[in-house]
């Protein structure tokens, strides 16, 4: 499998309740390379564009509100096929849906606070990559 790269988010409700250390562990030991690093606070505005792929839905004023409410974790993964290793280690993305052992399952604790983000093909996640990271955080 090629080696491949992908955008993760630790989303604010698994930062705010202290797993964002445990989620990094399950990164490390499933494997994947950590690219880039950064924690922050996104801004409302950020998280709308970061989402806009959603505007217009129902969720998409609550969606934006908590991705921008506390600290995320944004992270450059790389490993032979990340993007789908990274969905698959997630889990769906409603956590009462979501496979047991996965974070959603374990972390998750509704469909919009589901703990992390992945993206979802190879042209979203070289989309989300230079959304949030520089061509040197990327190097
Ligand atoms: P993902 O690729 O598994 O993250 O799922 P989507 O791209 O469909 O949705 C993006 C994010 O929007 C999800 O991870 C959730 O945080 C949130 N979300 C999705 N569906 C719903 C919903 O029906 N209600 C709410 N409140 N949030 C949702």
């Amino acid at each position: 499998m090629a080696e491949e790269r992908t955008l993760a988010i630790i989303k604010p409700d698994a930062v705010s309740r202290g797993l964002a250390g445990e989620i990094l562990s399950r990164i490390h030991k499933a494997g994947f390379a950590i690219v880039a690093i950064e924690s922050r606070r996104l801004s409302r505005e950020e998280a709308e564009g970061f989402y806009a792929v959603h505007r217009g839905r129902p969720f998409f004023p609550d969606l934006t509100a908590f991705m921008s409410s506390g600290k995320v974790v944004i992270l450059a993964l790389e490993a032979p096929g990340a993007i789908a290793r990274w969905r698959e280690l997630m889990g769906a993305t409603d956590p009462a849906k979501a496979a047991p052992g996965t974070l959603r399952k374990e972390f998750g604790t509704s469909i919009q606070n589901n703990c992390t983000h992945g993206s979802d093909a190879p042209e979203t996640a070289a989309f989300e990559l230079s959304y949030f990271l520089s061509g040197r955080q990327l190097l």
